[in-house]
């Protein structure tokens, strides 16, 4: 199939089309990735807008349950839903852990669903390329909502938030009365905080916790792109489904504010312009990966330090000599 093809069936919702693209994206091979370009460029124009929803989560809090309750709950409405994930430790523990259909088995036969596991990358920067462009091809595809699942590892939160339009975190119920070892930066990113296993025993504890985050979350500075009410906590249950509607309303409502009052799109653009300028750092990091690039820093650091030449010449011949 070629570019164009693949393009078209993506757009009339072909989803062999789909598993390809993304399979084409994922790969690092050097032609791959410029087809991967190449189709990146036609579907740009396909218009259709999904709500992108980030969510994080420490493993254990429900993540997948609360994706499989969620999703099915979503395409019971009529709405097609894509999963995605951001795992960049899936490379170092040897599989992707997130996304994974086994543990979503009601989603993932759902014809109206579509899971993608994590692709396997070392750096981060490769999963967030990766990432990115499969967010935008499942849009192009006609999904109407794309989750991207990340488990919070080092800095994956923010590359996350950086390709959503809403970003959710999930908690689980504390046994004690302090905050749970949650990074301030991700309070300040969270539009939406859900407390998941409301239900049974834990009940009082979630409880707890709901109330502890919403007084911390007022705490925070007030951000324009906000409504009044949120950022806000809520309670859920993944496994006895419930709360997830009215979840779904305080989302599709922030998203609808947003939109009226243009923070939606002036979101998508800066979040554009910031994977443009990683692009070109990462671009410029690659450069200095290849053999010749090593050698001559090698050659540089040792004339440095015989002293022959100084560390900021050698660094701009260094930089000059620097090609794709
Ligand atoms: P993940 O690692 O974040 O994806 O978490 P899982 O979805 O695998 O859930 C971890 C554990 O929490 C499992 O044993 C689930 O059955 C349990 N769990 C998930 N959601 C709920 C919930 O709403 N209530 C209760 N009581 N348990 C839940």
């Amino acid at each position: 199939m070629d570019i164009d093809t693949i393009s078209e069936k993506i757009v009339a919702g072909d989803r062999r089309a789909l598993s390809r693209a993304i399979t084409l994206i994922e790969s690092s091979r050097k032609d791959h990735r410029e087809q991967a370009a190449l189709l990146m460029e036609r579907l740009k124009g396909a218009e259709r807008q999904a709500i992108r929803i980030g969510m994080s989560g420490t493993p254990g809090v429900g993540k997948s349950t609360f994706i499989e309750s969620f999703g099915t709950m979503l395409t019971a409405q009529g709405l097609r839903v894509a999963v995605l994930a951001v795992d960049p430790s899936s490379a170092r523990s040897g599989g992707s852990i997130l996304g994974d259909k086994t543990r979503m088995e009601q989603l993932s036969r759902d014809p109206n669903a579509f899971i993608r596991p994590s692709p396997a990358q070392s750096h981060l920067g490769g999963v967030a390329r990766r990432s990115r462009e499969a967010v935008a091809v499942c849009e192009a595809a006609g999904f109407d909502v794309v989750l991207i699942e990340t488990v919070g590892v080092g800095q994956s939160e923010t590359v996350v938030a950086e390709m959503s339009d809403l970003f959710i975190l999930l908690l689980a119920p504390a046994g004690g009365d302090e905050l749970q070892g949650v990074k301030r930066g991700i309070m300040e990113i969270a539009d939406i905080i859900l407390v998941n296993k409301a239900d049974g025993d834990l009940k009082p504890a979630a409880t707890r916790t709901c109330t502890d985050y919403a007084g911390a979350l007022r705490l925070l500075r007030k951000r324009p792109q906000d409504p009044a009410g949120f950022p806000k906590a809520m309670m859920v249950s993944a496994m006895q489904q419930e709360g997830l509607e009215k979840a779904w309303e305080e989302m599709t409502a922030l998203v609808e504010w947003r939109r009226e009052n243009g923070f939606f799109d002036a979101r998508r653009e800066e979040q554009a312009r910031y994977w443009f300028e990683q692009e070109v750092r990462n671009g410029l990091l690659a450069r200095l990966e290849t053999p010749q690039a090593r050698e001559a820093m090698q050659d540089y650091a040792a004339r440095v330090a015989e002293g022959t030449i100084t560390p900021t010449v050698a660094a701009q011949e260094m930089l000059d000599g620097l090609k794709g």
